[in-house]
């Protein structure tokens, strides 16, 4: 081995991640991401040399994540005969949903949603032979219900219910879509990929959040992400889904590898993140997930306090650790603050850029960021 070499490639590799922003520096304040727990950094590195992808070769890793997937299912209220894939985020998830749908109906179409709804679902009616029929939304944000009961006929092939909006952190009325999707008939997916690490610790602190699993009947797959506020590493995303016979319908026959059929998109993968997603359930538990959501909410509240000492407001009032900051012009704010070193995101539709207060976020952190906020929007004559 030529140390030399490998010294000089890590220098340079180093040098490039340094122009990165950083979640450790405080400055990545829009991201959905956020540092994995060090015990997710230590499981991942020692599962670097596996693939689930050929389990019997790896059978200690696939136990593992067979133990990851019991955590969710326990975690999303899913019965006993329901089963999980587990896959590189939520937009595989998603994928893999509307494609379990499809086979399930083939002859149908039309997938209705929220116009909230994910950029991922633009994606699959790019690839799959499915038309998307937005819904519009109500004074809260949500899916409007009324209007998706109407837009239901012989040609729906599901309905998408989000738990926690990619830009607002709103759900949608997911124990009313439940019930016209089991009355209809009708596939009802719910995408949790941020929400679903978030929402059931929220009831356990007494915060007014709809149940969004599958103690609602119609509820038939959840996408949830660890990569999120798992707080685990990237990538790792899962998919639920009611009934495992229903897998069968989206697995192939895998002649030469140690498994006879593999359900999903994905063949090689690692269970590098899988070990990690696993080691943060279990080193956090129900308990250290409630206390993290607890601090998270807690420094929501006191950001909203102090956005709204600078005279500025919210689009609406937060359901979960997002808020999206009213403002004449996001996209001139969002680029002076770049150039203070600091990373929001703007939602130009709104007229406002969103703050998402993972557990990187701190309240030293944000005493750091207000006042840089301030002086932005002085400087810009928002304020
Ligand atoms: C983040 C997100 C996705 C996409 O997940 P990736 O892991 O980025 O692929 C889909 N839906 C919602 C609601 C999300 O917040």
């Amino acid at each position: 081995m030529n140390n030399k070499k490998q010294d000089e490639i890590l220098k340079k590799l180093k040098k490039y991640h340094e122009t990165d922003f950083s979640f450790s520096k405080g400055q990545i304040l829009g991201s959905m991401c956020t540092q994995p727990l060090p015990i997710a950094k230590k499981a991942y590195n020692l599962f670097l040399e596996t693939n689930i992808g050929d389990p019997k070769l790896f059978p200690g890793s696939k136990e593992i994540e067979e133990k990851y997937l019991f955590f969710l299912k326990k975690l999303l209220n899913a019965p006993e005969k329901s089963q999980g894939i587990i896959g590189s985020g939520g937009t595989e998830s998603n994928i893999s949903a509307v494609w379990l749908a499809k086979r399930l109906n083939p002859s149908k179409k039309e997938l209705i949603l929220p116009k909230s709804a994910h950029f991922s679902f633009k994606k699959i009616a790019s690839i799959m032979d499915v038309r998307l029929v937005y819904i519009k939304l109500d004074k809260n944000y949500q899916m409007d219900i009324k209007e998706a009961k109407k837009k239901i006929n012989s040609k729906t092939l599901g309905v998408i219910g989000i738990a926690g909006t990619t830009e607002l952190g709103v759900i949608d009325p997911i124990t009313e879509l439940s019930d016209i999707c089991q009355k209809e008939n009708v596939f009802l997916h719910i995408d949790a990929a941020f929400g679903g690490y978030i929402i059931p610790f929220l009831q356990k602190l007494g915060y007014k959040a709809p149940d969004f699993d599958f103690k609602n009947p119609g509820v038939c797959s959840i996408t949830i992400d660890a990569h999120k506020m798992g707080c685990s590493a990237i990538p790792l995303g899962s998919l639920m889904v009611r009934n495992r016979e229903w897998l069968k319908k989206i697995s192939v026959d895998t002649p030469y590898i140690s498994s006879p059929k593999q359900p999903g998109i994905l063949a090689t993968r690692s269970a590098a993140p899988v070990a990690a997603a696993y080691a943060v359930a279990k080193y956090l538990g129900v308990k250290g997930y409630t206390n993290l959501v607890e601090k998270c909410m807690n420094n929501t509240f006191y950001t909203v306090k102090r956005i709204e000492e600078i005279g500025l407001g919210l689009v609406t009032d937060p359901v979960m650790n997002i808020i999206a900051i009213k403002l004449k012009n996001p996209a001139r704010i969002v680029n002076h603050l770049t150039k203070q070193g600091y990373k929001i995101n703007k939602i130009e539709k709104l007229s406002a850029a969103r703050i998402v207060f993972m557990p990187h976020v701190t309240k030293q952190v944000i005493d750091k960021f207000i006042p840089v906020f301030r002086k932005v929007c002085n400087e810009t004559g928002e304020i």
